[in-house]
């Protein structure tokens, strides 16, 4: 099971009039509703995470499990998405992991990015579309769970 994590408006509340308070370690601090749901969601799936953020390499894998643990949050495995070098959007990077057809059939797609509102209908139900405002909470556990229970042959 994967969870296609996005991490502005997600696990960071997106305010554009006062950024995100920084950690230590140099990335933004990660909301306490969302490292909660996050955990919920992971503690009852053992999903992994592979990022889809525009930070995703800005960081080593080495360094993202840093960060993740740091903010608490034990994942067993954390991969990313293939550099945007053509800074193509959200929606087009998803579908381009999408058609290369090797990924897994049990994800959810965790982001704020409306061009996701695009995706296919079979896609668009893995898609928890948070407010970036506000960002993941635990009203998204329940359905991020059920998406990765149902492999996406039998929906
Ligand atoms: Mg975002």
């Amino acid at each position: 099971m994967t969870i296609l994590l996005d991490i502005d408006g997600v696990m960071v509340q997106a305010k554009s009039w006062s950024p995100a308070p920084q950690h230590e370690d140099g990335f933004s601090m990660f909301s306490s509703k969302a490292v909660d749901a996050l955990n919920s969601i992971i503690n009852k799936t053992n999903a992994s995470i592979l990022l889809t953020t525009s930070h995703k390499n800005s960081f080593s894998i080495s360094e993202w499990y840093g960060i993740f643990n740091r903010r608490g949050i034990q994942v067993g495995k954390i991969d990313r998405l293939p550099q945007n070098q053509n800074r193509v959007s959200r929606y087009q990077e998803i579908m381009n992991w999408y058609s290369k057809g090797d990924h897994v059939q049990d994800f959810v797609i965790i982001d704020d990015d409306k061009s996701l509102n695009g995706l296919p209908e079979h896609l668009k139900l893995r898609l928890i579309s948070t407010t970036p405002l506000v960002g993941l909470t635990n009203e998204h556990v329940s359905k991020s769970v059920s998406i990765l229970n149902t492999p996406l042959e039998l929906v």
